[in-house]
C-alpha cells in the first residue's frame, strides 16, 4: 500500500464550506480501492474533535505557533484522521475561516501555517511508525508544507499540491515572515512573494513536485491571465508538472434510487413526487414550464448577478426558479426581492445539506452560470438525478456536460446546455434553448436518460491520482 497524507482545512462530513471538503472526504475511500492508504490531516476545530471516535495522542508539539499542540489519531466517518488539537488556534465555533463578524480570523496565516508545519513534522518523524511517502496538500491552507519540508529531514517524501480554486491565494503581510517561520531569503518573486505580500498558495505552487487541479479545462485556463489571478506566469512555467484530474461525486450519498432525503426514483419521470414536494416546500404554484434550481454559494464567481438579469428569459419560457444559497448580502437581498415580486421565484437563504438533495431531486434543470468554476459539483449531482444542467462553458462545467448542440442531439448524446461567453445575453439564450428542449418531451427524456447514465463517480479519477503517486514514488 502506498502511504499518502492528505493535508486539508476541511473534510466532509465533519467540516465543510464547499466542494473542497467533498473531495478531501471522498478521496481516501476511492483510493483505497487503488492500493493507496490515505490518512487526512485536519485542524482540530470543535466539529472535528467532537466527531473523532477513540482518539490517541501520537505526537506532542510544545510550541505550535503560540501554544502547545497534540496530534490525535482516530477515525471518523470511515476516515483515518490525524487531527491537530491546538485550542489556541482552532477551538473556535462556526465557520473554519471566519469569526462571528463574518471576517477572516486575523491569525488565519498562522492557523494554517500550523497545518503545514505539522504535515512536515509527520513527513519527517512519522506517527505510530507510519511515515507518508507522499504529502498531498489542498489549496493555500497547505501551501507552506514545501517550505517547512526544506527545514526538516524528510528524506524522499514527495509532494503534490492541488488547486481547488486559485482565487484564494492565502495572503499575509511581509511583517509576518518570522511569525510564520519562513526563510526570509526566499521572499522574492521567484519564491513565495506575490505582489509584495507572502502567498501560501504560491509557496505550494513553486515547491511541490507535482501540481494538480480539478478539471482538464481549468488546468488550461490557469495558464491564461484571465483565469490565472496573477499566477499564470508561474503556472505556464510549470505547465508540464500540472495535471487536470476531474473531481468525482460521492455516488452513494447522491443516489436517486436510495437517497433518504427524497422520494427515491429510477427514471426522470420518477421525479414527479419530488418536484411536487419541492414546489410545496418552497410555496411555488403548479406551472407548465421547467422548475429550475440553484444550490450555490452566493458570490461574484458564481454569476448569480447574471441570473438576476436573465430572469425575464426564464419567465418567458414559463420557467420557475428555486434557489438555496448564502453569501454576499447584496445578492441575497436581490434574490429575496425578486422572490417578493414574483410568485414563481422562491429563495431560501441558508446552508442546508438535506434541502440541497430535495432541490436537486425536485428540479427539472439546475443552473450554474459561474464566471469560473474549477470543477463544480452541483452540475454532476444534477446529471445523476436527471436534472438537466445549464452551465457556463468554463472549467469543470465544460468537462462534465455534453451540450445539446445539433450534432450531440443528432447522435442522442446531449446531457445539458452550455453557454459562452458568461454574459446575461448568453445565459438568456441558454434559457430559451432550455425552453425549446422542454417543449420536446422525447428529446428531454432522452437527455435525462443520458445524464443519469453518465459516469460521475470517482473511479477514473481515483486511478489517475493513484498513478500519479506511483509515478512520484518511482522517481523518489
Ligand atoms: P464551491 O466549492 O465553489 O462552493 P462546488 O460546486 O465545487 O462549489 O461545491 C459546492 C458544494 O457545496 C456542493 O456540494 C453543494 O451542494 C454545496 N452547497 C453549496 N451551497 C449550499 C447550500 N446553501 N446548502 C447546502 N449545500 C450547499
Amino acid at each position: 500500500m502506498r502511504r499518502v497524507l492528505s493535508v486539508a482545512s476541511e473534510c466532509a462530513p465533519l467540516v465543510k464550506t464547499g466542494g473542497l471538503a467533498d473531495v478531501v472526504g471522498a478521496l481516501p475511500t476511492a483510493l483505497a480501492a487503488e492500493g493507496v492508504q490515505m490518512r487526512v490531516l485536519l485542524p482540530g476545530y470543535p466539529a472535528v474533535t467532537a466527531g473523532l471516535g477513540d482518539a490517541r495522542a501520537v505526537m506532542a508539539i510544545d510550541d505550535l505557533f503560540g501554544g502547545p499542540a497534540q496530534i490525535l489519531s482516530g477515525q471518523a466517518a470511515g476516515l483515518d484522521l490525524l487531527v491537530i488539537e491546538a485550542p489556541h488556534l482552532y477551538a473556535r465555533p462556526g465557520n473554519p475561516y471566519l469569526g462571528p463578524d463574518g471576517r477572516d480570523w486575523a491569525d488565519n496565516p498562522e492557523r494554517f501555517a500550523a497545518l503545514s508545519w505539522v504535515a512536515a513534522r509527520i513527513a519527517a518523524d512519522g506517527v505510530e511508525g507510519w511515515r507518508p511517502q507522499v504529502l498531498h496538500g489542498h489549496d493555500w491552507q497547505a501551501g507552506f508544507m514545501t517550505e517547512y519540508l526544506r527545514r526538516v529531514n524528510a528524506g524522499d517524501v514527495r509532494t503534490v499540491m492541488t488547486i481547488h480554486n486559485i482565487a484564494f491565494t492565502g495572503p499575509a503581510d511581509p511583517w509576518r515572515l518570522n511569525a510564520l517561520r519562513l526563510d526570509p531569503a526566499r521572499f522574492h518573486s521567484e519564491g513565495y512573494e506575490y505582489w509584495g505580500a507572502i502567498s501560501a498558495l504560491k509557496a505550494g505552487l513553486i515547491g511541490a513536485d507535482i501540481l494538480t487541479t480539478v478539471s482538464p479545462t481549468y488546468a488550461e485556463e490557469l495558464t491564461t491571465p484571465e483565469f490565472g489571478m496573477g499566477m499564470d506566469g508561474l503556472i505556464r512555467h510549470r505547465r508540464t508538472d500540472l495535471r487536470g484530474i476531474l473531481n468525482g461525486i460521492d455516488t452513494d450519498a447522491w443516489d436517486p434510487t436510495a437517497d433518504p432525503a427524497i422520494t427515491p426514483f429510477k427514471t426522470g419521470a420518477g421525479k414527479r413526487a419530488n418536484k411536487a414536494a419541492l414546489r410545496a416546500e418552497m410555496g411555488l404554484p403548479e406551472a407548465e414550464g421547467p422548475l429550475c434550481v440553484i444550490v450555490s454559494r452566493m458570490t461574484h464567481q458564481k454569476g448569480l448577478d447574471l441570473m438576476l438579469e436573465a430572469l425575464p428569459a426564464l419567465r418567458a419560457i414559463g420557467g420557475q426558479l428555486a434557489l438555496l444559497g448564502s453569501g454576499d448580502p447584496a445578492l441575497e437581498a436581490a434574490f429575496r426581492d425578486a422572490a417578493a415580486h414574483d410568485p414563481d421565484i422562491a429563495v431560501r437563504i441558508g446552508y442546508d445539506e438535506a434541502m440541497s438533495h430535495r432541490m436537486i431531486a425536485g428540479g427539472d434543470a439546475i443552473l450554474v452560470p459561474s464566471r469560473f468554476e474549477p470543477c463544480g459539483l452541483t452540475q454532476m449531482y444534477g446529471l445523476r438525478y436527471g436534472t438537466i444542467p445549464v452551465v457556463a462553458l468554463t472549467g469543470g462545467l465544460a468537462d462534465t456536460v455534453i451540450n445539446a448542440s445539433p450534432a450531440a442531439l443528432a447522435v442522442r448524446a446531449a446531457t445539458g446546455i452550455q453557454f459562452a461567453p458568461v454574459t446575461t445575453d448568453a445565459l438568456s439564450g441558454a434559457l430559451i434553448r432550455l425552453g425549446q428542449l422542454w417543449q420536446q418531451p422525447k428529446v428531454w427524456a432522452r437527455m435525462q436518460r443520458n445524464a443519469m447514465m453518465q459516469p460521475v463517480g470517482w473511479g477514473e479519477s481515483a486511478r489517475a491520482y493513484a498513478a500519479l503517486y506511483a509515478e512520484l514514488g518511482a522517481k523518489a
